[in-house]
């Protein structure tokens, strides 16, 4: 069954149109461009960093902060090799790859429409045989290189946490139900990176694992979590009709999993999965018991037994929420001014928390210092409590930058505010402007952009 995701009829904005809008602004830029980039990797900017830590911010506090029943958790990137054997990254973490034995191009085979004809040179009968080729990045440790020292950079962060389950619980005192999260870098060595930061060699993952009794409330909570993260999409403002909730059948699920849903986005190609939630029943505990021999089972102390939690699991990208909010948010409009002519803006519309700056502050004239300073005092005065930015220049272009970084409200001071101690106060989707007294300023702006 899948929910939501209704069909748009308004134009979308167009990939070549985000990544040229990510460079100029300072969102996103390939990595090491001066030596022709690599691919699969991205830098981010002074806004991209700060749009992605608000995205990370986001599902922090809503997942571990505003909860009793998650604590936070933070493991290495490389850990024990025998990590992987027994989570089965080693035997099958693969994807099947074939080149082109005409163009040299080389595919996902499961991303091509026909192994008969190649997309790119459109020969038939070129490509190799599909060949197994696993995705986790290989490193040593030491210096030695060879097969004893080799490690992997891990491909998921869950890992960390199954390993770590008696540490947190015994040193928290946490009884199941609870869950553990965690936000850090993953490693995959794809085959085919693209769509910008979709499919990259790096990535951000953030990972909730929830372990829960063998009660009868397994489903029940799993289906709590698909709603918890349906709110969470919607509290941070993506569009519902772009978002869409697709639930495994028992053929598409791995044999353990009792149940998976596959949170998608409609991307300007097409739509693209941004988390995965799942019931994956004992067998990452499991697992890992078997090959290390240690016990993790949980002792509840109530009834003097052992068992084996389920295991519910939420596991979303921050790079591709983060690409998600900024699509999401783009907007171009056209506007027409006092004098009837028409202009277009582009506008990102970003929910406030999620804005990178939520307030730009400019005098109304730059060489008039009486109106420079009394800008920069006013824009010290809410740096504590808001994410600010002074800026001055040409009024219009003022205005045009902030829209396009999505900040939500803009205040200028004009040659009035000496008088009569008041600001003007431009909202970015309405382009309405009001006047504010200055000593009132600050709670008029947690009001408007709903910030405590
Ligand atoms: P895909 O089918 O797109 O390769 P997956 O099903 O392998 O993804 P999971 O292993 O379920 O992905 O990882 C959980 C989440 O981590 C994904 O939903 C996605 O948001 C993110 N993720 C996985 N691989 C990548 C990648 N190469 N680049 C960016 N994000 C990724």
């Amino acid at each position: 069954m899948t929910t939501g995701g209704t069909t748009e009829t308004t134009p979308r904005v167009t990939m070549e149109e985000i990544t040229a809008l990510a460079k100029r602004r300072g969102f996103i830029f390939q990595s090491s461009e001066i030596y022709g980039g690599i691919g699969g990797f991205f830098d981010y900017g002074p806004l991209g960093a700060i749009l992605k830590r608000n995205v990370k911010d986001a599902w922090w506090r809503e997942t571990v902060e505003l909860r009793d029943d998650v604590v936070g958790f933070d493991s290495s990137i490389i850990m024990h090799p025998q990590t992987w054997v027994a989570s089965g990254h080693v035997a099958a973490f693969h994807d099947k790859l074939v080149d082109c034995k005409n163009c040299k191009h080389r595919f996902r085979a499961d991303h091509l429409p026909s192994l008969d004809k190649c997309p790119d040179c459109g020969m038939s009968n070129t490509f190799t045989e599909p060949r197994n080729f696993n995705l986790m990045m290989k490193t040593s440790i030491g210096p030695m290189e060879d097969s004893a020292n080799a490690a992997y950079l891990r491909p998921e962060t869950a890992q960390g946490i199954f390993v770590n389950f008696k540490n947190v619980y015994q040193s928290a005192r946490k009884r199941p139900p609870f869950g553990i999260a965690q936000i850090g870098k993953s490693f995959r060595n794809e085959i085919t990176p693209g769509n910008f930061t979709f499919r990259v060699r790096e990535f951000e993952q953030a990972e909730l694992e929830y372990f829960v009794p063998d009660d009868g409330n397994d489903i029940a909570v799993y289906e709590q979590w698909v709603t918890a993260r349906k709110q969470w999409y919607s509290d941070y403002g993506v569009r519902p009709e772009r978002l869409r909730f697709y639930e495994l059948t028992p053929q598409e699920r791995p044999h353990y999993a009792k149940a998976g849903t596959d949170v998608e986005y409609l991307f300007p190609w097409g739509w693209g999965e941004l988390e995965s939630i799942a019931h994956r029943g004992t067998y990452d505990l499991d697992a890992h018991m078997k090959l290390s021999g240690k016990d993790l089972r949980y002792f509840d102390e109530a009834s003097k037994t052992h068992y084996t939690p389920i295991l519910i699991e939420s596991s979303a990208g921050m790079d591709r929420t983060t690409l998600t909010m900024l699509i999401d948010a783009y907007e171009t409009e056209t506007i027409i001014d006092g004098e009837g002519k028409e202009s277009k803006r582009v506008v990102l519309r970003f929910h406030p928390k999620i804005a990178p700056v939520q307030i730009g502050v400019f005098p109304l004239a730059r060489n008039k210092p009486e109106l420079v300073e009394r800008a920069k005092r006013i824009e010290r005065s809410l740096r504590p409590f808001f994410r600010t930015q002074y800026d001055e220049g040409n009024v219009g272009q003022l205005y045009r930058r902030q829209d396009e970084i999505g900040t939500p409200a803009c205040v200028m001071v004009d040659f009035e505010t000496a008088t009569d101690g008041a600001v003007t106060v431009r909202d970015r989707d309405t382009m309405r402007q009001d006047r504010i007294a200055e000593d009132k300023l600050a709670g008029y702006m947690s009001d408007k952009l709903g910030l405590p």
